[in-house]
């Protein structure tokens, strides 16, 4: 399996803030060409037999997955985890962990949205949630576009749910050191999500990587449905320059919402390792 294989190793179902189930997806995935694939909810890993049983049925090969809410110096930070087994006590634990504190987020949200003009943005995101443990700000955007306030679910994020906006809630989440640890101690790779996204300083993105790989990261999303393709090439760089292995994956939400469909972004540069080369054993 070299860099040439059709892997998508990045997407989100209703386990959290999809729209697709496991089963929709894997159908999908596999109509596109995917031949090896992970679904990597946000601090989920309810999806996961589901997914692997899915992906068999269409012939594909699986990797567990999922992505973690991570605070690092003040920031969110995405970090994805594949090939890890999903019924590790302490990756369930943590998982749970980090889930906690969605709830509450939400009510604050709404508060701060009430105070726009925006009422019961808290009942209107729930219609969405699949997973009444994993509410999240997509949620509130499918809310505010159904509603009228806003045409598309970026356009809520800038005007509402960012930073500054009225329904932005500063947040605690997951340490780096325990993402990691909970990744690696369950036997898989974790992996930094769309690095181009964050809006760190070099110096800061250049202590986000030198943490993470001496904590034992093991890769880096080079092509993704986040990067441009001027990303790609700055980040296949980082990945040889912090000897991280390089992955590849759409982050799919739903049909309407995502510019990225499953499977069909560029494939990894071929002067890279793919992620799948080192977690060759772990594959379903
Ligand atoms: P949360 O975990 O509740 O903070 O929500 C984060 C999720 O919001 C991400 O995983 C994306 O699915 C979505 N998201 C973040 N920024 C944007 C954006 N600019 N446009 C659309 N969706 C976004
Ligand atoms: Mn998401
Ligand atoms: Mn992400
Ligand atoms: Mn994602």
């Amino acid at each position: 399996m070299n860099h040439l294989l059709n892997a998508d190793l990045h997407c989100h179902s209703v386990v959290s803030d999809g729209t697709l189930t496991p089963e929709a997806l894997a159908e999908r995935a596999a109509a596109n060409g995917v031949e090896l694939w992970a679904l990597t909810d946000h601090d989920e890993v309810g999806g996961q037999h589901r997914a692997a049983a899915a992906a068999k049925a269409h012939g594909m090969r699986y990797l567990c997955g999922t992505e973690i809410s991570v605070t690092f110096i003040g920031q969110t930070v995405h970090i994805v985890g594949l090939g890890f087994d999903p019924d590790d006590a302490a990756l369930v634990q943590g998982l749970r962990q980090t889930r906690g504190g969605r709830e509450e987020r939400a009510q604050e949200m709404s508060d701060g949205l009430a105070q726009v003009g925006i009422k019961g943005a808290y009942e209107g995101a729930l219609k969405y949630v699949g997973n009444p443990e994993l509410i999240s700000r997509t949620h509130f955007a499918r809310f505010l576009v159904e509603t009228g306030v806003c045409k598309e679910t970026n356009e809520v994020f800038r005007k509402y749910l960012t930073e500054g906006k009225p329904g932005f809630v500063p947040h605690r989440w997951a340490s780096l050191k325990d993402a990691v640890g909970w990744i690696t101690g369950a036997g898989g790779m974790a992996i930094i999500a769309h690095p181009a996204r964050y809006k760190f300083t070099p110096n800061e993105e250049f202590a986000l990587f030198t943490e993470f790989k001496a904590l034992g990261g093991g890769g880096v999303e080079v092509v993704t449905g986040s990067h441009s393709a001027a990303e790609y090439v700055t980040y296949a760089d980082m990945a040889r320059e912090f000897g991280l292995a390089a992955s590849r994956g759409s982050d799919f939400h739903s049909p309407d919402e995502s510019h990225t469909e499953l499977g069909t972004l560029p494939l990894l540069p071929g002067n890279l390792t793919p992620v799948w080369e080192l977690l060759a054993s772990r594959i379903q």
